[in-house]
């Protein structure tokens, strides 16, 4: 089976966040399977260089006021294909705002211009190469299934995954025609979105099956707290939608090979995990205590991940006699209020403001616990890092967060079962319980360490994640066969 991925960001190469975490490791992932992927990115200049340079495969004269080639190419395990179109890509940093952080004016054509060459690659546009799915991922392609839509004729079976409802890809009406849309797309039932063209809801309204990244998101994003506009027409659509956890490269993220961190360590060999926190603890300016409980974060600082809580918490995290190493970027105001408590409270808070894939894994393998206090959380990568590196997530329960750590309550301590700690609901109340919580348990070594060896004996890879797309996948076809 031919799958035509078409995605924003992809691991190793350019990752704002889970997103490319997933496109990157679902190709090889769905290999196992007899499903081979080739994944449509745009041609940033990171991706560029990644691919080197390869053939053009195909001429695009004409694409939205720009035109381009398509190259194909292999980075990794992952077979590209790159829209290389200077106008809209050759811009570097991040894939979707300018410097000032502010989202680049032309968005709109960029991912229409993605999303359009990923529904002609779906169409036949290359010779010999006929996708029986088009996986779109995120709002950036969500404009996908709707081109296959209104081309009409023979189209392959689509499939559009959510990985945060949040980013929606809403853009001005007037601009309909020249997206290439017809006029009556614009209704109730086509790429209108309260008053705009939403690539998001588009592709939630004509993908032929819609795909979240955990069983609780699927099903909050179908309530009217978590839907954030969409809930009527997840609702509606709702024998088509399925969550699917994410799974994590364990090649990637595997304390024993890991040669970001310090030293190896694995359930068996645990020692090595204290010269990790030695190494963290120097590196964040922490006091060098070995029996201090260390909280770790690696987060992006949104309104989303609730780490302006965790500022509210800080005292208690401080009385319980805990430290602080936080990694994370994003919101000025959080990033200067995070700088500022590193400075009141020198030894004990340490804080790297800045986007750093190897001390992400420093802090997964030398903190006690990982804090992820999210107000919603569509699977969470972060949290299944720290059960591999026996580091305990302290989580809101929401979305992936909720499916994937069983709180240490006290039946799941005596059933042996636990594998974090979980609170709800997800206010600066609750999480210094939960900090409070999670001082008990790591003052009760056997418990803690028993904690920790269930966290690290679950399967947190893609082999039961792929099994599922690969059988939605099968699933799919058949029906469309039918
Ligand atoms: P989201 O995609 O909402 O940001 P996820 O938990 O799904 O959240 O994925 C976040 C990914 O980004 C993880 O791989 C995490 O390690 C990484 N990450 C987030 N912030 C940073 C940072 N400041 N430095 C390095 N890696 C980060």
């Amino acid at each position: 089976m031919e799958v035509l991925a078409v995605a924003s960001e992809i691991f190793p190469i350019i990752k704002t966040g889970g997103l490319a975490d997933i496109v990157g490791a679902l190709p090889a992932a769905l290999a196992a399977h007899g499903i081979r992927v080739r994944t449509l990115v745009p041609g940033y200049p990171e991706i560029m260089t990644a691919i080197g340079s390869p053939d053009a495969i195909q001429a695009i004269p004409e694409v939205f006021g720009g035109s381009g080639r398509l190259l194909a190419g292999r980075v990794g395990n992952t077979d590209l294909l790159v829209l290389d179109a200077p106008q809209f890509f050759a811009r570097t940093g991040n894939p979707y705002t300018a410097p000032g952080g502010e989202p680049w004016p032309d968005n709109a054509f960029r991912f229409a211009a993605l999303a359009r060459i990923g529904a002609a690659v779906g169409r036949g546009l290359l010779a010999g190469y006929v996708p029986d799915i088009v996986h779109a991922h995120d709002w950036q392609a969500g404009l996908v299934p709707a081109y296959l839509h209104y081309a009409g004729g023979k189209r392959p079976g689509t499939v559009m995954t959510i990985h945060n409802l949040a980013f929606q890809g809403q853009f001005p009406r007037q601009l309909l025609s020249a997206l290439g849309l017809p006029a009556q797309s614009y209704v109730f039932d086509g790429v209108e979105y309260y008053g705009s063209v939403g690539y998001l809801k588009a592709g939630l309204q004509f993908a032929d099956r819609i795909t979240t990244v955990s069983p609780g998101y699927a099903a909050e994003i179908r309530s009217d707290a978590g839907g954030m506009g969409m809930q009527g027409l997840l609702r509606a659509r709702s024998g088509v939608v399925t969550g699917i956890l994410n799974g994590i490269d364990t090649a990637e993220w595997n304390p024993a090979t890991d040669r970001r961190i310090a030293t190896p360590f694995s359930a068996r060999r645990m020692a090595g995990r204290i010269a990790n926190k030695a190494d963290l603890q120097a590196r964040f300016g922490l006091d060098a205590d070995l029996q201090t409980l260390v909280f770790g974060v690696v987060s992006r600082l949104s309104a989303q991940k609730g780490l302006d809580l965790l500022l509210d918490a800080l005292p208690t995290l401080l009385a319980a006699g805990g430290q602080l190493a936080l990694l994370g970027s994003g919101d000025a105001a959080l990033e200067a209020a995070f700088l500022d408590a590193a400075i009141g409270h020198r030894g004990r808070v340490g804080v790297v403001i800045g986007y750093d894939e190897a001390m992400a894994h420093r802090i997964q393998a030398g903190a006690d616990a990982l804090l992820v206090p999210s107000r919603f959380e569509p699977c969470g990568l972060t949290q299944l890092y720290a059960l591999r590196y026996g580091t305990v997530p302290v989580v809101a329960r929401v979305g992936g967060l909720a499916d994937t750590v069983i709180d240490a309550n006290p039946m799941a301590l005596a059933a042996g079962v636990a594998t974090g700690v979980q609170f709800a609901p997800v206010d600066a109340d609750r999480l210094r319980t939960a900090i409070g919580h999670t001082a008990t348990l790591f003052a009760d070594p056997p418990t803690w360490r028993k904690i920790q060896a269930n966290g690290m004996g679950c399967d947190v890879s893609w082999e039961g994640p792929a099994r599922r797309y690969a059988a939605l996948f099968r699933d799919l076809v058949a029906a469309r066969a039918a």
